[in-house]
């Protein structure tokens, strides 16, 4: 037979999964796991192969990680023979959605890997500078890197383009040491702004890829109900506290990081605003608080996510717990508690029940006044749960 021109990698390395395997792909996943992969002979770490079952038969096109559990991620169930150009289509379907969709900022998440049918590309744009993270050896390639910022820089025309990386990633993938750093530009400073409230962002500072942009409209929810004295506890640069500050008496906010802190203070002379800022140990913070009787009308609950895997479930939910039983303890009768969980292994209802277990145990009565989750730049792909991660509860608390 002759060799068809476009002939490439895809076409002719196969990667052979089990029946397990391939009922999850026919489930709409797009995740493969080591365990169900039955041979991956001659594919290279980090490239495109076809997907078959265990008799041959065609399931679609992956990229193959050689050191992550998750070894398989789709990214096409058709063959793929022109990778750039599939990522650059993919990149400017993405930033179609969100011109669409993202309305009151120049801060949001331009893709949102599997989400956006990119496995392990995070994009996100804070105002003139745009910030990424290659979270998969196959995003982390030297073509693909090439490809994506060259889209990017097309279709976005950013001062500056900076890229963060995670050591946890790279160790987990696999991938050689590197720092985050700017990879196109010199611009690293700009102000952001979210609901008419405005942050300093500085590319090469802070976590992720620097500010938390999937609270951003639980943030302008939050203030719709905050009123009177407010705590707004793990508030890292003061998302949550500048937002309630035009609506509260008094807002203070609680970290254990100092550069968190220090950026929030920044934000709030920005603003025009008086918040008090606290570096403390939240857990400590707020027994002392709980138990020597102080008093708020509006509570923040906004920890980092405490269960990262299956495993740590139990020690994550008695965490939520002992938070949230601190906080509806120090809230006034006709308070609102903002509590949230950004780990996608405590489940919706888990977590509604580990705070209701929390308001019988201090006798204090709860309605939700609304269930939210992640901003909309942050799209939930319902055939992959694991889009799907932070919970954001908005709950009334009677006498
Ligand atoms: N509410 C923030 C995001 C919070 S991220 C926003 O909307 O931007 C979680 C924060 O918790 C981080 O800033 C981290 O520094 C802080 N943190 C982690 N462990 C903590 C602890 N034990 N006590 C206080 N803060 C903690």
């Amino acid at each position: 037979m002759p060799q068809r021109p476009d002939l490439n990698i895809a076409d002719s390395i196969t990667l052979k999964i089990s029946s397990r395997g391939a009922a999850r792909l026919k489930a709409g996943h797009v995740w493969v796991y080591r365990s169900d992969v039955v041979a991956a002979d001659g594919v290279l770490p980090g490239t495109l192969a076809r997907v078959t079952d265990e008799r041959g038969k065609f399931l679609g096109t992956a990229l193959y990680s050689s050191a992550s559990q998750i070894a398989i991620r789709m990214i096409s169930s058709e063959p793929v023979s022109d990778l750039a150009k599939l990522l650059r289509d993919r990149i400017r379907a993405a930033i179609a959605y969100r011109e669409r969709i993202v309305r009151d900022t120049d801060a949001y998440r331009i893709v949102f890997s599997e989400g956006d049918f990119l496995p392990g590309l995070i994009v996100d744009r804070y105002n003139d500078i745009l910030s990424f993270q290659m979270l998969t050896q196959a995003m982390d390639a030297a073509s693909t890197r090439k490809t994506i910022v060259s889209e990017l820089t097309n279709s976005m025309t950013p001062a500056a383009i900076a890229e963060r990386v995670e050591p946890r990633i790279l160790e987990l993938e696999q991938l050689p040491a590197k720092s985050s750093g700017l990879i196109q530009g010199d611009k690293t400073g700009t102000v952001i702004s979210m609901n008419g409230v405005r942050f300093h962002y500085d590319a090469l500072e802070g976590q992720k890829t620097g500010a938390f942009l999937d609270q951003r409209e639980n943030y302008a929810a939050a203030a719709r109900y905050a009123r009177g004295e407010a705590l707004d506890v793990f508030c890292y640069q003061g998302g949550f506290a500048l937002h309630l500050a035009a609506h509260c008496s008094r807002v203070t906010g609680v970290d254990s990081s100092r550069p968190a802190l220090e950026q929030a203070d920044r934000n709030a002379a920005l603003n025009s605003r008086e918040i008090e800022w606290i570096e403390a140990n939240a857990f400590d913070l707020l027994k002392d608080y709980s138990t020597s009787g102080r008093k708020y009308d509006t509570i923040v609950l906004d920890p980092p996510a405490f269960a990262k895997s299956k495993r740590t479930l139990d020690t994550a939910l008695r965490g939520y717990k002992e938070l949230n039983l601190r906080a509806l303890k120090m809230l006034r009768p006709g308070g609102i508690l903002i509590s949230c969980s950004c780990s996608h292994h405590v489940g919706r209802a888990d977590f509604l029940e580990v705070i209701t277990q929390a308001s019988q145990d201090v006798h204090r009565t709860i309605h939700v006044v609304e269930n939210r989750g992640q901003a909309r730049d942050h799209p939930i792909l319902p055939t992959v749960p694991e889009t799907s991660y932070l919970k954001c509860l908005i709950l009334h608390v009677s006498a």
